[in-house]
């Protein structure tokens, strides 16, 4: 029979899947003998079949009740005895963390009878109204379906009535005559009364945390962090301790470094008087957790000591949750935080110096994603004139865009391709889809603990929070800065998140320093550490990586830059960029050649511009391989638009002129080329075999670029790509008029030009025939773009903005598959075209120039499946090798422990 409950002191965080990223630590730091008040947890497995019946899964209850006796047992008390009341919090919590996503409830056991019992024995009347309000309001909301501004509102108007600033003001007899009131609007709202008993009060709030893995925000923040639907959340049910027993206690937040810099040294929040679900709330304004020293020596202390036990043995940066009941600091959280990924590379490399984790380990926790982030433009700095405000910085990077007030007018606007600013006095979880809208979020209350900053920060996103010398006025949705600027909806402003500042209008980008760094080789002194920590870990990635990098570019331009990024040549060269411009005059008179003179006398004048594009870019990436592929696009794609010629035409006609001969002669070769599916039409190879002379005269122009660099003392190394092979026979016939034109050119220049002749796979066909094709090819290389489009039978223009996001919300694929690779099809014909053309030709070098090539989930499977190299733009260069490096790692298993 199944176990659905698990004692903190049976599980561990080896657990994650079963007990969630919080009941696996709780348990893992009781283990370690940290202070963690005692509970237990049910697992997500009881959640998932909680979720699948709408029912209590068999024997869950009875197991409950005998855990939670053991833990009457060592509190000497029951939950919710009359005089002395045990009160539980039933909290939600993931295999994955997700703040704030899904539902907690604080104070179950408390009601009429036990709330009198709980003010004797504590001694303060005001704490028992005041964790029984909580507990109405909570439970309310959450389990009965109560608006929560229902509840705010009244607490903010007995505020005023009391002309108190904040809730630490009411006194005992305020709250509970809010407890009435709370009482009242639940009864009003549904009819139901507030329960009484607490066995129900503990049931019914761990299936409100069940269902809450349903909840709108909850799913939202699944699909956007690529978390699964199917895991289910556990409840660990937990004693309180009290943070709001007085002035000698209180709530907090801290990480073992800072998230944003990864700068080692303790950083959080702390409340005093306060229950943690305060802290996060941004309610009243925190103190930094320096001052707690100040506050509580004693607590303070032994935070710190745990802190230092939990860092040394996650090995890893740290965040916690924590209370002090008069005096006695309690653990009620830990994770491995999240970070920003400047923080993530500085503190890998730290880590590692600190002897914590090895090379490789430190490698493993930073990724491609973090670092393409740090790759960003920055502010430039000689531009940004005076700040508009200063906050704190929560999350780092340069945002610019309109400012909006709220989650749905940020979501509006950005539908329609507006970037906008969210401005708020602080987030809550309902305003996740504005937050992933927005370019940045810009709020005037809370820490960089706060919910705006948490979630910034997991998301990538800009941040600057508790900016308090702004006032946000939503109603009026405008902000006002303190030199008396209003900023009104929709002016643009810019958010610097790296140093936490707000400036009106655009200000210009320069590079970031990581970028720098890479385009030179070069650090500055500001951001050493970030730029060390990047250097390094691409350096390890180096050592231990097997796949090639490759860059795809067009121009010498292109070849220097992606060369300067570590490419280890060029896997892509289009040449179709070189048939535009000024020269489409040309390709325009040798698609309307009538005879095969004027043909000749057309592709004879490409000839010289097309050796010079090639020589330019051999001469870049000197020493290493160009694949150069030859024309694909359709031909039409040079000629002008059918429309638009056919109304010159007919504007000239309705003049009563004559129209031009050439448009006519255009319109009529348009006319006779345009094609229904051009996608699938005459391109690629196809062009090469039904027009004469084309392929002739691009190898030429290769061959004679290569003489040219050769005789100049270079070492080019052309290879020659064939796009859109579906078949062997195509391969051949292109293949030896390659041959006989580069015999040609070595028999004119003197110099034995010869090139590897290969072909892209781009076609289920060529896949599926790879044994066949290799006998021709000497290199293949994955067109991971056509071949997606091929494979799944859409094209890409068409379909993207069309059914996608449907797609997407209905589960169809979790992430677009021209994004990421989709490895049981697109991925499994790769696998396929691998085996069988290594099968006929065990030297074939396999590579990949799709845009595949600089995603990070890709460039695993790449590695996986055996290819030499991955080919992507300049920009994703340093990603690729970076997640080369990390796939390589998990080859041989360098556990990340996390
Ligand atoms: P989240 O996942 O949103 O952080 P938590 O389950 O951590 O939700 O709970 C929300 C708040 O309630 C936290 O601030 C936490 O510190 C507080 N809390 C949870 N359990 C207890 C407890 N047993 N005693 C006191 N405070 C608690
Ligand atoms: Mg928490
Ligand atoms: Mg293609």
């Amino acid at each position: 029979m199944a176990r659905y409950v698990y004692d903190f002191a049976q599980g561990g965080r080896d657990m994650a899947g079963l007990l969630g990223g919080k009941g696996s630590n709780l348990a893992e730091m009781t283990r370690l003998g940290l202070p963690v008040p005692p509970g237990f947890v049910i697992t997500t497995e009881a959640c998932r079949a909680f979720l699948a019946t709408g029912g209590e899964p068999e024997g869950m209850l009875r197991e409950v009740s005998e855990h939670l006796s053991t833990v009457e047992v060592a509190a000497g008390r029951r939950l919710g005895q009359r005089d002395d009341p045990l009160l539980l919090s039933v909290r939600s919590g993931a295999r994955f963390s997700m703040p704030g996503m899904m539902e907690t409830i604080l104070d179950i056991g408390l009601n009429d009878d036990s709330v009198l019992g709980l003010a004797k024995v504590s001694g303060s009347e005001r704490f028992a109204w005041d964790s029984y309000r909580r507990l109405i309001q909570m439970f309310g909301s959450t389990v009965m379906g109560v608006d929560p501004a229902l509840f705010e509102r009244s607490i903010a108007l007995l505020k005023d009535l009391r002309g108190a600033p904040d809730d630490v003001h009411l006194d005992a007899a305020d709250l509970a005559q809010l407890v009435e009131t709370y009482k009242n609007i639940i009864h009003l709202e549904t009819g139901d009364h507030f329960p009484q008993s607490p066995a129900e009060q503990l049931r019914r709030a761990v299936l409100a945390v069940f269902q809450s893995w349903n909840g709108e925000r909850a799913r939202l923040y699944r699909r956007r962090e690529h978390i699964p639907d199917d895991l289910g959340t556990a409840v660990t049910v937990q004693c309180m301790v009290f943070g709001n027993l007085g002035p000698d206690s209180g709530s907090g937040v801290a990480f073992t470094r800072d998230p944003a810099t990864g700068r080692p040294g303790l950083y959080g929040d702390y409340l005093p008087n306060a229950q943690g679900e305060d802290v996060v709330a941004g309610i009243r304004n925190t103190v930094p957790l320096a001052e707690l020293e100040r506050l509580d020596p004693h607590s303070y202390a032994r935070l710190c000591e745990h802190m230092r036990t939990l860092e040394r043995h996650y090995r890893d940066l740290c965040d916690i949750e924590f209370t002090i009941e008069r005096g006695r600091l309690w653990m009620l959280q830990t994770r491995v935080g999240k970070r920003t990924a400047e923080a993530a590379f500085a503190i890998a490399a730290e880590l590692a110096d600190e002897g914590l984790i090895t090379p490789d380990e430190s490698l493993a926790r930073v990724s491609g994603e973090g670092l393409a982030r740090l790759m960003f433009p920055r502010f430039d700095a000689a531009a940004t004139g005076d700040p508009l405000a200063h906050g704190l910085p929560a999350s780092p990077g340069a945002a610019v865009g309109a400012a909006v007030f709220d989650s749905a007018e940020a979501v509006r606007r950005a539908a329609v391709g507006e970037n906008v600013v969210l401005v708020r006095q602080e987030t809550t979880p309902d305003d996740l889809p504005g937050m992933i809208a927005a370019q940045a979020v810009l709020t005037s209350r809370g820490g960089k603990t706060s919910h705006a900053a948490v979630v910034a920060r997991g998301m990538g996103k800009v941040c600057v929070c508790g900016a308090e010398e702004l006032s946000v006025d939503i109603e009026a949705r405008c902000f006002t800065a303190p030199d008396g600027t209003v900023v009104e909806e929709g002016t643009v402003i810019s958010v610097d998140g790296s140093v936490g500042a707000v400036y009106p209008g655009p200000v210009p980008l320069v590079d970031s320093a990581v970028m720098r760094f890479l385009e030179s080789g070069a650090g500055d002194a500001g951001s050493a550490r970030a730029v060390d920590a990047v250097a390094r870990a691409l350096a390890r990635a180096d050592t231990v990586r097997r796949l090639e990098v490759r860059a795809n570019a067009d121009t010498p331009e292109d070849a220097a830059r992606a060369r300067r990024f570590g490419a280890q040549g060029i896997g892509l060269c289009r040449t179709e960029h070189m048939f535009l411009g000024e020269r489409r005059k040309l390709v325009e008179e040798m698609i309307l050649a009538g005879t095969d003179g004027a043909r000749d006398r057309a592709l004879a004048a490409l000839l010289p511009l097309q050796r010079e594009d090639f020589s330019g870019i051999l001469e870049a990436m000197d020493g290493l391989p160009v694949t150069i592929r030859l024309l694909d696009p359709p031909l039409h794609e040079f000629l002008p638009d059918r429309t638009e010629l056919a109304v010159r035409i007919a504007a000239a006609e309705a003049r009563g002129d004559l129209p031009a001969a050439h448009d006519i002669e255009l319109l009529s070769a348009v006319n006779r080329m345009h094609e229904e599916n051009p996608m699938l039409g005459l391109r690629g190879v196809r062009l090469g075999l039904v027009v004469p002379g084309l392929v002739a005269m691009q190898v030429r122009a290769i061959g004679e670029a290569v003489a040219e660099r050769t005789r100049a003392g270079g070492s080019p190394r052309a290879e020659i790509m064939v796009p859109l092979v579906g078949d062997v026979r195509e391969l051949r016939i292109v293949r030896e008029e390659v041959e006989r034109v580069l015999g040609e050119v070595s028999a004119a220049s003197g110099v034995p030009v010869s090139c590897p002749v290969g072909t892209m796979i781009e076609l289920p066909r060529a896949a599926l025939t790879a044994d066949r094709i290799a006998a021709e090819a000497e290199f293949f290389s994955f067109g991971t773009n056509d071949l997606t489009q091929t494979t799944w039978g859409f094209s890409r223009d068409d379909v993207e903005a069309e059914f996608f996001s449907a797609y997407l919300d209905k589960g169809v694929f979790p992430v677009s598959p021209f994004e990421t690779l989709d490895r049981d099809g697109v991925g499994r014909l790769v696998e396929i075209a691998v085996a069988e053309g290594r099968a006929t030709r065990p030297d074939l070098k396999i590579g990949v120039c799709g845009e595949h090539g600089g995603d990070p989930d890709s460039v695993h499977f790449f590695h996986a499946a055996g290819l030499d190299y991955v080919s992507c733009s300049p920009f994703r260069v340093p990603v690729a090798r970076l997640e080369a490096g990390r796939a390589a790692l998990e080859e041989t298993d360098v556990s990340d422990s996390r």
